[in-house]
């Protein structure tokens, strides 16, 4: 069977990736799987470029098939902040309730109608050294103006559904994948691997 590579250590990321592409007929694996692999410093200055950075340079290190993803939250009124920062937004090192504080502080004076914001979730998939897709995908949304919920990570306890008017903190997980920037573009990435896939049955 074909190896899947998930090009990360992360093994909530990696728990997640693996729920989606179950139906893929591939054996999947991590990046602790693969040894030497390199250390690979996030960046670009897009999501698909360390998305792109990311599954490239790995499948240059490994027979199979490679995937790799990079998201963020983009507000409006902080001209597309924290974006591909988003992980270390309030400094590295620092946990997500310091994001997500740093986040309401800089929104403080900002009115509801420009609270505006999105998740965005680019994935790559690469094979022998080649981007062979790119997906991005998002979801809509607002900036709270406190943390309310306590389901999910990151800043999912300040990122409001306007339809619901609740975070996706409060909502959960149910809600939050059918409408989230990261199932929608593993959705695409798991149609694209079927197909692309069967090319490696003989
Ligand atoms: P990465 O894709 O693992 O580099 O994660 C980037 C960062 O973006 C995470 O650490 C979170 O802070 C934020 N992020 C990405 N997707 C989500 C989400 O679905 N909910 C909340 N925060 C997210």
């Amino acid at each position: 069977m074909i190896e899947l590579v998930i090009a990360t250590k992360n093994e909530k990321k990696l728990r997640e990736l693996k729920r989606y592409l179950k139906s893929v007929k591939a054996h999947i694996i991590s990046l602790k799987e693969i040894s030497r692999a390199p250390e690979i410093r996030e960046d670009k200055s897009t999501f698909k470029g360390n998305a792109v950075k990311k599954a490239v340079t790995i499948s240059k290190f490994t027979k199979g098939v490679v995937l790799a993803d990079d998201s963020g939250l983009c507000v409006d009124a902080l001209s597309g902040e924290p974006g591909v920062k988003s992980a270390r937004f309030a400094g590295r090192g620092k946990k997500d309730h310091d994001n997500n504080a740093k986040l309401l502080k800089l929104m403080k004076a900002v009115p509801a109608g420009k609270r505006t914001a999105r998740f965005v979730c680019a994935i790559a998939v690469a094979d022998s050294g080649k981007a062979v897709k790119i997906i991005e995908e998002h979801c809509s949304g607002r900036i709270s103006d406190s943390v309310r919920g306590r389901h999910g990570f990151g800043y999912d306890p300040v990122f409001l559904i306007p339809k619901y008017k609740k975070t996706f903190g409060e909502l959960g997980l149910k809600v939050k994948d059918k409408m989230s920037h990261r199932s929608k573009a593993l959705k695409k990435a798991r149609k694209f691997l079927k197909q692309y896939l069967n090319h490696f049955v003989i």
